[in-house]
């Protein structure tokens, strides 16, 4: 089986090019769903934002251009079950968290053992995203919160600008 990836751009004035819009200043976001594909909550939320960019009066796009994975994980979204995850308190089928090689593939952005950790790269550093926004799903865990964000170590943010 062979992993296919797609990703769509939101941008304004149909400017898809990274290069022209870094040279512009916009800032890029850059977000990936289905990298875990029980975990579609994201996947749900990053078509409606898109769909609410493409709608409203695109304010966010002045300085932002988005850049959406919608389903990183295809192999594993194909390999639909309904009780790999415990607990979970969602769709009654979904997707298996390894990939068509059984990978779990956030454990293989470092490694790049995947054909879709090596796709990921090239997009990763094609568009250079400002921010970077990966969504996960929990299974019924029991957190405080509805959302973490886990930001980036400063010291590690990139200075060009
Ligand atoms: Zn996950």
């Amino acid at each position: 089986m062979v992993d296919l990836y797609i990703y769509l751009s939101v941008s304004e004035g149909a400017d898809f090019s990274p290069e022209s819009l870094h040279s512009k200043g916009k800032t890029i976001l850059l977000i990936n769903n289905g990298i875990h594909p029980g975990e579609p909550c994201g996947i749900d939320a990053s078509l409606k934002f898109a769909e609410d960019l493409l709608s409203s009066e695109k304010k966010l796009l002045k300085n932002t251009a988005v850049c959406i994975i919608p389903f990183y994980n295809i192999g594993g979204g194909l390999n639909r079950s309904c009780c790999s995850r415990a607990m979970q308190n969602g769709p009654q089928e979904y997707g298996f968290r390894g990939n068509a090689q059984n990978r779990d593939l956030n454990r293989d952005f470092i490694k790049c053992d995947s054909e879709n950790a090596k796709a990921f790269a090239k997009i990763y550093h094609q568009w250079n995203p400002e921010v970077f926004v990966d969504c996960h799903t929990t299974n019924g865990s029991d957190f405080q919160y509805g959302m973490s964000i886990i930001a980036t170590q400063k010291d590690k943010l990139n200075k060009r600008r």
